[in-house]
């Protein structure tokens, strides 16, 4: 079983022609509801693979949070660890003009108030794997942190986004899963390539992390380890349409296939899979593929 702790969002999404300028109102088009928040992202793609998945963390006591509730119980997501705040539910504002640019306004809500309090209620025993990503208070992944090192549970940690990261969590990370950007600000180094990356790996190997991952976008993602095991793997190609949640997509989906004992090989290749079908998609959560179509992408 996997237990996700981290965020769920509504996103909210209105197209402009152009961004609105200060003090000024102008019409939107249409206003679209899209449930988000990397943990959710991540707990539903593992869920879509096959996996037991249960989430943690924080909705408000508004209607939005019964939404949100509905939608990850119909991806049969476990939420009996998820807790009611007395604020609102997280929500991402979104605007988008008339090319492409967006602009966006985060509210964290009940992210930001999980806090170590509800951490310490978590009964982790009946886990194998657990997420956790940098959108709820920093005190709350740290208490799971030290909860799950007591029994050697490992934590696949999503240090994203970036900007605010504890940086001292990372000594009580087993496996860490990043992109370039998140590489390059641990690492300082500047990754182009696979090779850049496997120089950023190495530095963050030797300051300890038993094993990590750095995805690469459309050049795919390496893993690297402690014992020297080096992986290099290449993206599918593909039509890409629309990248939000590829990252939330790929560790799902490698943690879904991680949990059963698979082979490291082909847990990437699954997760590199996975991906490539949700960048093929436009949304962020309807493009999260199924175990079936992922098989299938492979078979072919
Ligand atoms: P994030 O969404 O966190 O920035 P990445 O952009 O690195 O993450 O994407 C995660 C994974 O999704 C990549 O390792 C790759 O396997 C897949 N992916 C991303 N973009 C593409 C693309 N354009 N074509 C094919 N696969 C992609």
């Amino acid at each position: 079983r996997i237990l996700v702790v981290g965020s769920m969002n509504m996103d909210i999404v209105t197209g402009v022609e152009r961004h609105p300028i200060p003090g000024e109102t102008i019409q939107g088009n249409e206003t679209r509801f899209f449930i988000g928040g990397k943990g959710a992202n991540q707990a539903v793609a593992a869920s879509r693979s096959g996996a037991s998945v249960a989430m943690a963390g924080g909705l408000g006591s508004d209607s939005f949070g019964v939404d949100i509730r509905e939608r990850l119980a119909e991806d049969r997501i476990d939420l009996d660890y998820v807790v009611e705040k007395p604020c609102t539910t997280g929500i991402a504002l979104i605007t988008i003009d008339g090319t492409g640019e967006n602009n966006i306004i985060l509210s964290s809500g009940a992210n930001g108030r999980y806090g170590a309090g509800e951490a310490d209620q978590l009964d982790l025993s009946d886990f194998d794997v657990i997420l956790l990503q940098n959108e709820i208070s920093p005190e709350a992944n740290e208490r799971v942190l030290d909860k799950a090192a007591e029994k050697r549970i490992p934590v696949f940690m999503n240090p994203a986004p970036i900007d605010g990261f504890d940086q001292s969590q990372l000594s009580k990370v087993t496996f860490l899963i990043l992109n370039e950007v998140e590489a390059e600000a641990l690492s300082g180094i500047r990754i182009e390539g696979s090779s850049q990356a496997l120089e950023a790996g190495k530095i963050m190997l030797d300051e300890g992390i038993p094993q990590l991952i750095i995805t690469l976008g459309s050049k795919g993602s390496i893993y690297m380890d402690q014992t020297g095991n080096q992986i290099i793997l290449p993206a599918f190609s593909v039509n890409a349409v629309d990248t939000t949640a590829a990252g939330d997509t790929f560790i799902g989906a490698f943690a879904a296939k991680y949990v059963t004992g698979a082979e490291l090989q082909y847990c990437l290749r699954y997760a590199t899979a996975a991906s490539a079908l949700a960048v093929s998609e436009p949304g962020a959560q309807s493009s999260i593929p199924r175990e079936e179509q992922v098989q299938s992408f492979l078979a072919k």
